[in-house]
């Protein structure tokens, strides 16, 4: 298990906030902005979504506290969506009520397709209330994400628009890296177009070029949106992105329950694969 949890460090920026509030420091060294994840998801026990809650609360401090430039992202499942609507999005106000007091964001990751709508209900519920300081994810997979952009954009809500990371079947979601390219790309024209500072969270350098290419075509400004990435992944393309002058966000996750998190980074890649099983019979 320490050999484990020594892999997953590749992604995972240690187990205690204080090792990714240094993270996020060095990051912004190189103006790169963050978005620290407590990792959790799937929370079956209401001490353990309110130890979570209490987690976030005090990020949220100590980010104010020390000045680091990083918002949070978490899952509602982490908050208690598999025990009970009503009592995650309470949850979810107390968390982002305290962002809102500090100027701060609270960005909701999506999840699994089992999840999208009640996902969508909460983040709806919360934008009502909180309005900016709360922003959703959109997964260019599934099917039905343009018309979840569609109605997103009518309230201006802020989008960050990845792939997607789970398994999905065919009959809701792209399964060829074509179609979910030009599936990512019509979505992304969305939210250039009428969306409200759209995050580009992608390493898929087709998908870097083409909006660099798309924002210089159309006149559209640095500050009108940001790239995202993943911590750990494309380190030195996340430093380009920067030094070129573009708005970059990168996802600092940290924690112990890395697990979920890591399987879903090894599954991206089978390279990753590879490094694992050859790291973990090397003498
Ligand atoms: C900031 C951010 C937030 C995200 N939030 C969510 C979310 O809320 N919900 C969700 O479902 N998904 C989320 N994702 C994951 C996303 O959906 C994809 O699964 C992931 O980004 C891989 O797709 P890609 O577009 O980066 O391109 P890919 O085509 O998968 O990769 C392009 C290149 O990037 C590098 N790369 C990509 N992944 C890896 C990896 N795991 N290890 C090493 N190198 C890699 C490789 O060089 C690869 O050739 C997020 C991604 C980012 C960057």
């Amino acid at each position: 298990m320490r050999l484990l949890t020594k892999l997953a460090s590749a992604f995972v920026a240690g187990e205690t906030p204080d090792e990714a509030m240094k993270v996020v420091k060095r990051l912004n060294e190189k103006n790169i902005t963050g978005t620290l994840d407590v990792l959790g998801e799937n929370v079956t026990n209401k001490e353990e979504a309110d130890r979570a809650v209490q987690a976030y609360l005090d990020l949220l401090d100590t980010i104010n506290q020390t000045r680091v430039r990083s918002y949070v992202s978490l899952k509602l499942t982490q908050m208690g969506l598999d025990i009970d609507d009503e009592y995650c999005y309470q949850n979810m106000v107390k968390i982002v009520e305290k962002a809102k007091k500090y100027n701060n964001f609270v960005r909701i990751d999506m999840e699994g397709s089992d999840y999208t709508q009640k996902t969508l209900d909460i983040f709806y519920r919360l934008h009502k209330e909180f309005n900016d300081s709360v922003g959703i994810v959109i997964q260019a997979y599934l099917f039905r994400s343009e018309k979840d952009i569609e109605d997103l954009n009518k309230i201006k809500a802020r989008v960050r628009l990845c792939k997607g990371a789970y398994k999905e079947p065919p009959t809701i979601a792209y399964k060829k890296m074509k179609d979910i390219r030009k599936n990512f790309i019509k979505l992304a024209e969305m939210l250039f177009s009428n969306g409200n500072y759209p995050a580009i969270a992608t390493h898929d350098d087709y998908l870097i070029d083409w909006t660099k290419n798309f924002v210089k075509e159309m006149g559209i400004s640095n500050d009108k949106f940001e790239f995202q990435m993943l911590y750990g992944i494309r380190t030195k393309t996340q430093e380009k992105l920067a030094k070129e002058g573009y708005n970059i966000r990168i996802y600092i996750p940290f924690g112990t329950h890395w697990l979920p998190y890591f399987y879903r980074r090894l599954r991206e890649r089978k390279e990753n694969v590879w490094f694992v099983v050859k790291n973990l019979f090397k003498k």
